[in-house]
């Protein structure tokens, strides 16, 4: 089997589920409670804390466990608003956000607030004068992702964070698909929340965090009991967390080179599969574009159809996003870069990660485009062109 669809999630790394399995049985402590077996959960939960701040260059109390990417983007978009109300109502994201963002500020609109939603160019990048000019004095938070999950465009983030900083708003970035991919700091990006999720990293499913700079007002979004300092109730996830923080303490160590090894695989795949498949079209930007996704169009055939036949020779990859794909809807991000519907509906993503190997890429450069040109064969389309 040929996995490239890591940009929907990641498999475990073996030495996160080592760390992980003692805190399902043997430390099974509740973090909260007052003997000493439960210290234990509790120094695992602040070892890991630490963990994910070094991964962002924050301090270990700027660091919040929450359920996942989805979850963080709620509880910062939903957390600022109900927080800032009496300062305004007014809310600047992109028309390329995950659907977790998307869908928080279209909650918001329903109950009075108000919504700009930035368009991007043909490579996917914000339109920075349109931001500029969409500030106004009611407008209390912008969250523009910083990579997209489709395409890989990566947005200019310390651009956005000085316009940002200069108008006294916050900014929220949805960073789930660059922690642990590039190493970057919350701090020299001048970024007040940020979201992220293990499993887009190698850790585990259910478990993410939310970065949330000292100082910056935001109600908590989960009521309940007084962990993570009352600011999300429930129970900690103490497996989760610990896998969390291995994955991004691995992360750390090992990030630069597969970055690398990875970039390089990204790219023969891609020459390969152009040199191979006449027209076909590259989204996201040529450089500005995270190393590992591939996201093209192949005219004149449906990417299910695509996807489909890649499945029967054992390969896995998507069209669009997971969260679209089994609708007929092409993707919001396609749309939003200029695509028309019926190159839209032909999309494919290729996405590494670290157990891609240079057979994986040899391996769908010799099946594609068999598969393109049976399907091209059998298209109106393309038989009419
Ligand atoms: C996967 C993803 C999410 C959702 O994260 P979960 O942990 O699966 O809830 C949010 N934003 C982006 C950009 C993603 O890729």
């Amino acid at each position: 089997m040929v996995y490239m669809d890591y940009n929907a999630t990641t498999p475990c790394d073996k030495r996160v589920v080592e760390e992980m399995l003692p805190f399902f049985s043997d430390e099974f402590g509740n973090p909260s409670s007052l003997y000493k077996k439960a210290k234990k959960s509790r120094e695992a939960i602040e070892k890991a804390r630490s963990q994910v701040a070094e991964l962002l260059h924050c301090t270990p109390e700027e660091i919040f466990f929450t359920s996942g990417g989805t979850e963080s983007d709620n509880w910062a978009i939903k957390g600022v608003a109900f927080a800032l109300k009496d300062k305004g109502n007014h809310i600047i994201t992109s028309k390329i956000e995950h659907h977790a963002v998307l869908n928080t500020v279209k909650f918001l609109e329903k109950i009075g607030f108000e919504i700009t939603y930035v368009p991007v160019d043909k490579y996917g990048v914000v339109d920075i004068d349109f931001i500029k000019k969409s500030i106004k004095k009611e407008t209390i938070l912008i969250s523009i992702m910083y990579a997209n999950n489709e395409i890989g465009t990566i947005q200019p983030i310390e651009e956005i964070s000085e316009i940002a900083r200069k108008n006294g708003i916050y900014f929220h970035t949805d960073g789930v698909q660059v922690v642990g991919k590039i190493p970057f700091s919350v701090e020299e990006k001048g970024i007040d929340l940020l979201s992220l999720s293990a499993h887009k990293f190698y850790g585990p499913k259910g478990v993410g965090a939310l970065y949330i700079r000292k100082g910056v007002k935001i109600l908590p979004f989960v009521h309940g009991g007084h962990q993570e300092k009352g600011k999300r109730g429930g129970t900690e996830n103490v497996p989760g967390i610990v896998g969390l923080g291995k994955a991004s303490e691995i992360a750390q160590q090992e990030m630069e080179e597969e970055m690398k090894r990875v970039k390089k695989l990204r790219d023969k795949l891609e020459n390969g599969i152009k040199e191979k498949i006449p027209e076909i079209v590259i989204n996201g930007h040529p450089e500005k574009r995270l190393y590992n996704t591939l996201n093209l169009c192949v005219k004149y055939v449906e990417g299910e159809s695509l996807l489909l036949n890649l499945d029967f020779e054992g390969i896995c990859a998507s069209s669009g996003s997971a969260c679209t794909s089994g609708s007929l809807e092409p993707s919001h991000v396609l749309l939003a870069i200029g695509l028309p519907h019926e190159i839209a509906h032909g999309s494919l993503r290729f996405s590494l990660g670290k157990y891609n190997t240079d057979e994986d890429v040899d391996k769908v450069i010799k099946v594609l485009p068999g598969i393109v040109e049976k399907l091209r064969k059998i298209s109106p389309f393309w038989n009419n062109k």
